[in-house]
């Protein structure tokens, strides 16, 4: 069994411990937090053993009425691999601690990638984080943009990837994130981030990146055209996508038109929190073009085939790394290899929608 703790218990932290808690081989050995406040109720009530993140504010919790387990430091000490997820840059600042026990950590797409010795995505690079120390998994859009690549780039290869990210102005619960009435193209330059982000997996990658950031909170969308090596038609890429336990390619029988379709589909799937694990890609989205002059192929229209392909996909960032991370964990323990813990990980989580594969 590996022992794991989870450092930071905001969004991503806690859908990270509630995933621990599910795999066969692993146990949570407990989180750390801040503050008390609802969350720190909740991790107590779910018999989380809950240790201060910061030992000044120790007593804090005594005065919410909520025992502690130890101090931060002894949560590592005992952890065969620490996961943290704090805000960003904390990590950084929290490395020194990891180091200090010897305890291998994991931190989040926040972080700089000069951080660790590997960034992660479970589908592209598992192997180059086996047995490191320090790994950062890559942020929710890296990893939605990654999770696409992959498959492409083996069947295809790719000549160049054009993606523009329309990005929630933050989480449900981040109230004081915006904007509120507003389309901000940001970064106003190109490219942005995200393209450089995806090249810390996919070194040889070319990739540019657009970024907006619109007054929504449930899900980022992806407009992606990809060109590729070589000619596809529309339908082999559905089904090379299909086949990608962590991609859902929506049915357009569905009839999901957006991310407020997508949670309440989540939501009556019975997902925790309405979790969307995968990409979700939208099936009628995918279309294949000549690159070179006039269409060949749009959804429906036969069997034409073309190497640039477009598509549509949304991300739901508060969960897409949880998986990841679960691999992560795996990986730096060097406890199995990619395809196991994928498929352990997927089956224990209950990622993919089965009866609406086809
Ligand atoms: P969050 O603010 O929801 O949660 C962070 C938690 O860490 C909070 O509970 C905060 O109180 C706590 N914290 C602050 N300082 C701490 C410290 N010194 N020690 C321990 N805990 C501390 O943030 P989040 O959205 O979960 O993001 C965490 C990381 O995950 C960031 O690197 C972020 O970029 C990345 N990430 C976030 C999303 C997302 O959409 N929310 C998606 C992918 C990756």
């Amino acid at each position: 069994m590996l022992t794991v703790g989870v450092n930071g218990y905001g969004t991503i932290g806690k859908r990270v411990a509630d995933a621990v808690r599910t795999q066969p081989d692993m146990t949570l050995e407990g989180v750390a937090k801040t503050r008390p406040n609802f969350e720190a109720e909740r991790a107590v009530a779910k018999g989380y053993p809950l240790y201060a993140a910061v030992e000044e504010r120790a007593d804090r919790f005594a005065e919410a009425g909520i025992d502690l387990a130890g101090m931060v430091g002894e949560l590592v000490e005992r952890a065969d691999v620490m996961v943290d997820a704090t805000p960003s840059g904390i990590g950084a600042e929290n490395k020194p601690l990891y180091e200090e026990y010897e305890t291998p950590a994991l931190y989040q797409g926040g972080e700089d990638a000069d951080l660790v010795d590997a960034s992660f995505n479970a589908r592209a690079n598992y192997a180059g984080a086996v047995g490191a120390d320090h790994v950062r998994v890559v942020s929710c859009n890296t990893t939605g943009l990654s999770r696409l690549v992959a498959p492409l780039e083996a069947e295809y290869g790719i000549e160049k990837v054009r993606a523009t990210l329309v990005r929630r102005g933050g989480d449900p619960a981040q109230s004081g994130r915006g904007p509120i009435n507003d389309i901000l193209p940001d970064p106003r330059t190109l490219p942005s981030h995200h393209g450089p982000d995806v090249k810390t997996i996919f070194p040889d990658l070319a990739i540019d990146t657009l970024g907006l950031k619109v007054p929504a909170t449930l899900m980022h969308t992806h407009s992606i055209n990809v060109t590729l090596e070589s000619d596809a038609t529309a339908e082999a890429v559905r089904d090379l996508l299909r086949d990608e336990s962590r991609l859902f390619v929506i049915p357009k029988r569905l009839d999901i038109d957006g991310a407020g379709a997508l949670k309440e589909f989540a939501l009556d799937a019975g997902r925790p929190r309405g979790d969307l694990w995968e990409n979700c890609i939208w099936g009628e989205s995918i279309t294949v073009e000549d690159s070179g002059a006039s269409k060949t192929h749009r959804d429906g229209g036969g069997e034409a085939a073309g190497n640039d392909l477009y598509l549509f996909q949304a991300i739901h960032q508060e969960s897409d790394v949880v998986p990841e991370n679960i691999d992560a964990i795996r990986a730096v323990a060097g406890t199995a290899d990619a395809t196991e813990s994928i498929a352990t990980t997927d089956d224990a989580l209950g990622v993919g929608f089965p009866a609406e594969r086809s």
